[in-house]
């Protein structure tokens, strides 16, 4: 194990993320601050380096996530930003329950994804990335039938929870 006498980095509050707090196991720990954010650190070539930082929040936009994750006794929100289509990053939302060890994810217009298994919420977010990432070599080929392309006119899931999203003129 190695042993590191520097913080691997700084909270957005401005606290050392310090390695002696870490939570998991292998490659990847996850730390949590004072202030209850979590950071996402990972072991690579150059030793450990914080990759993520998930804000906790009070709440979130609910649609999408399921009755029984939202109502766990123990449900934690946490969100974190994502360049989803390369472009701008957007803030992706995770509702996280560690005693039923499932999590559900969901960014933008996407629909959540749920992930079982899982018992930290930075995992979570690993989780989801690895499954968004395995959509996009779909996307080079042409409109994907996956994901659409802008917001505003999801063909799927429930009818328009806004019947008109233009932006008015
Ligand atoms: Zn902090």
């Amino acid at each position: 194990m190695q042993h590191l006498h520097h913080p691997l980095g700084y909270c957005e509050c401005g606290r050392p993320v310090e390695f002696k707090q870490a939570a998991g196991s292998g490659a990847h720990r996850e730390v949590s601050c004072a202030c209850r954010r979590r950071h996402d650190v990972e072991l690579g070539a150059s030793g450990w380096t914080v990759v993520a930082e998930l804000t906790p929040e009070q709440s979130v936009p609910l649609s999408g996530f399921s009755t029984e994750l939202r109502h766990a006794a123990d449900a934690e929100r946490f969100w974190f930003s994502y360049a989803l289509r390369g472009g701008a990053a957007l803030p992706v939302h995770i509702l996280f329950s560690c005693s039923a060890k499932a999590a559900e994810v969901r960014a933008a217009d996407l629909k959540v994804f749920h992930v079982d298994g899982v018992r930290l919420p930075t995992e979570a977010r690993r989780r989801w990335i690895a499954w968004w990432q395995d959509r996009r070599p779909s996307r080079s080929r042409g409109p994907s039938p996956v994901v659409p392309s802008r917001v505003g006119r999801l063909p799927v899931m429930h009818v328009a929870r806004r019947p008109e999203t233009h932006p008015a003129r």
